[in-house]
């Protein structure tokens, strides 16, 4: 049969990228249509076409040039391919019962856990769009397994569960399991110990949708590895989908080699940490949830001083409505910083604002308040602005944009040249550096304000 244009690209492409990238995101696209200028393809998805696009178009592009010796634009064109994969026949599976509502069938899934509920940021967004397409898409042998990988708290489990969960409400009649690999683990030890080792494969063999979570907890459990590979192979020959994650990728964890294979023959993605924005968001996502209304500037606070995980951003917020219920007290700047003082138990910045600063300056310097966020040029009050934006800097949780915008409308780099100005000054002036030394003791000193 004589290949399309597709087709011959797809040959040179093959020898030019990794066998499971040519496999994962050049295989399923086919031809739908050529002429003199426009090769068009067939992509299954949305997410399939944005990930590929960004990462491969430009490959495909010139490789498309180099095989048809002209110069051609590709288009893609997305169809989604129901009848094909609705007329395929369930492969060697027993005929589906019509389970209703997994009924006797224990899902172990947290309904808390869905997608809406999952914030999504520059750290998570591609991890979240596989994780909707493999939920969205009829053909399990795509993306099959897909493997989440992530440090803590970042936010894996939250999206097993939002797989899960969404999975069953599209396919009602499915059985989908949840299991944590120690979980796993440990059901298969007593297996084995009751002598009903046969019982448990049949229930995980059973699923047509098997998430297992954290399967770094596998290394070094060598016959527990034995018996998930088994159940993997069955699954996966099958058509089942599996879903796994993990703490680190999956060639890092130390697992059996032949099962590291079967996760890396599937589509990794990674959760990162969250950036600054995306932390206000999930702080301003879970207040909401629990009703509480959470004043702007605690939820900044909380999300400059915890940075790296959701956990722990989620423990402070619930700590915090605990405090304020128990002291009977507002939810404040003063309130949050103590809850933070408990759990990280070493001092973070004290809460010190800029009208703080300006105050103790104006006070230090003998200039007004006024002047201090000003227009004037003067000598003593441009120095006096310029080390309480110096101050400001070192001693409040505003950037540089926010403090520039404060001291009467300046630019960051305003700011960035009063700082240099006033650390040069301190290091050629000791009577000024034991000023500056002296405000940044007295604002920074053990007396909370309010
Ligand atoms: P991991 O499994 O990676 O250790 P979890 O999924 O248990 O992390 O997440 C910890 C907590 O943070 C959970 O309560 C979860 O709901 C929350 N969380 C994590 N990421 C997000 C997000 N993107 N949006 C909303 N909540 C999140
Ligand atoms: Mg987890």
């Amino acid at each position: 049969m004589s290949q399309d244009l597709w087709g011959s690209v797809k040959t040179v492409l093959e020898t030019r990228v990794a066998n499971q990238t040519f496999q994962t995101w050049f295989q399923p696209m086919t031809q739908l249509a050529e002429d003199q200028e426009v090769l068009t393809l067939k992509v299954p998805n949305q997410f399939f076409y944005d990930w590929m696009k960004s990462h491969y178009g430009e490959i495909i592009q010139s490789t498309l040039a180099e095989v048809s010796g002209r110069p051609m634009r590709v288009e893609y064109s997305i169809v989604l391919d129901d009848s094909e994969n609705q007329n395929q026949p369930e492969p060697f599976y027993e005929p589906e019962e019509p389970v209703v509502k997994q009924q006797g069938f224990e899902s172990n899934l947290n309904e808390q856990f869905t997608f809406s509920n999952f914030v999504e940021g520059p750290n998570n967004q591609f991890a979240k769009a596989a994780a909707e397409a493999v939920v969205n898409s009829n053909d399990n042998n795509m993306y099959n397994p897909l493997v989440v990988y992530g440090g803590v708290g970042l936010g894996k489990t939250h999206l097993m569960h939002a797989i899960g969960n969404a999975y069953h409400q599209f396919n009602p009649t499915k059985r989908v399991l949840y299991i944590s690999s120690e979980k796993f683990t440990m059901d298969f030890i007593s297996a084995i110990r009751e002598n009903k080792a046969g019982l448990f494969s049949q229930r995980y063999r059973k699923t047509d949708l098997l998430i297992v979570d954290d399967v770094q907890f596998f290394r070094k459990k060598e016959r527990t590895q034995e018996e998930f590979f088994h159940t993997f192979n069955d699954l996966h020959m099958n058509g089942k989908r599996i879903i796994l994650s993990t703490d680190r990728p999956p060639g890092e964890i130390g697992l059996q080699k032949r099962l590291t294979s079967r996760f890396l023959a599937g589509l990794m993605v990674d959760i990162t940490s969250p950036d600054f924005e995306t932390r206000v968001a999930i702080l301003r996502q879970k207040s909401e949830e629990s009703g509480i209304e959470m004043p702007y500037d605690v939820i900044e606070y909380l999300a400059t001083n915890i940075e790296s995980n959701i956990r722990e951003l989620q423990g402070a917020l619930i700590r915090l409505l605990a405090y304020s219920s128990l002291a009977k007290s507002d939810i404040n700047l003063q309130l949050a910083h103590k809850v933070l003082m408990d759990i990280t138990g070493k001092m973070t910045k004290p809460i010190v604002s800029m009208e703080d600063v300006i105050g103790q300056c104006s006070e230090s310097f003998g200039v007004k308040k006024d002047d201090i966020y000003g227009k004037g040029r003067k000598q003593e009050v441009a120095l006096a602005r310029q080390a309480a934006m110096y101050l400001s800097k070192e001693l409040t949780h505003n950037s540089l944009k926010s403090i520039g915008l404060f001291f009467g409308g300046r630019d960051h780099s305003t700011v960035i040249h009063a700082c240099k100005t006033i650390k040069i000054k301190m290091d050629e002036d000791d009577i000024f550096n034991a000023e500056i030394k002296a405000l940044l003791r007295r604002l920074s000193g053990p007396v909370m304000r309010s």
